[in-house]
């Protein structure tokens, strides 16, 4: 009876010996869960690289429309550096799994698309689409930087200042450049 319960108690022993550092090696961070931080690094970096290329397209795209590339060279560059981006987006896809359940192609050029649009906010509006606070005198439509004459009544909202000849619109008293007291009329 006693020697039964020693066993018992000794196994318990031997157990809890064993199962312990099972048990606490379990709560110990392995160590592939650092990795994970190589993956994210990757994925910038493949990301970075991306980017690279669409800025390349992007500025092929530019070259060509000006003139300065044959259509030839301009097909051949582009679908080169289009095959680069697969590949790129190939390992990014098997990093991040493919969620846009669309061919690479078509992710392509969407996102060259609206790498260009984001590009595009980020650099100067045209002159012609900046809107000013002046409106017309005549009609009191909103006029534009480069009106010369209202587009809604014809009124002539642009006048050169006698003293400097800087262009000034209608509105102004003083002109912007020197100062010189301005009459709107011709
Ligand atoms: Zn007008
Ligand atoms: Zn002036």
């Amino acid at each position: 009876m006693l020697s039964a319960f020693i066993v018992i108690l000794l196994s318990v022993g031997v157990m809890g010996y064993v199962l312990y550092p099972l048990i606490f090696k379990r709560e110990e961070k392995p160590s592939w869960t650092n990795s994970s931080s190589t993956v994210s690094y990757s994925l910038r970096e493949l990301q970075r690289k991306k980017e690279n290329i669409y800025l390349a397209i992007k500025e092929l795209d530019f070259d060509y429309k000006m003139g300065k590339l044959s259509e030839g060279d301009y097909q051949q560059l582009r679908q080169q550096l289009k095959a680069d981006a697969t590949l790129i987006l190939q390992q990014i896809d098997e990093l991040e799994k493919n969620q846009y359940g669309e061919s690479l192609e078509d992710q392509i050029e969407k996102e060259i698309l609206a790498f260009r649009k984001k590009k595009k906010a980020r650099s100067q509006i045209p002159a012609s689409e900046v809107t000013l606070e002046v409106k017309c005198p005549n009609c009191h439509r909103l006029l534009a930087a480069q009106d010369k004459f209202c587009s809604e009544c014809g009124t002539r909202v642009q006048f050169n200042c006698q003293n400097c000849g800087q262009t000034y619109m209608t509105t102004y008293k003083f002109c912007p450049n020197c100062g010189n007291k301005l009459v709107s009329s011709l």
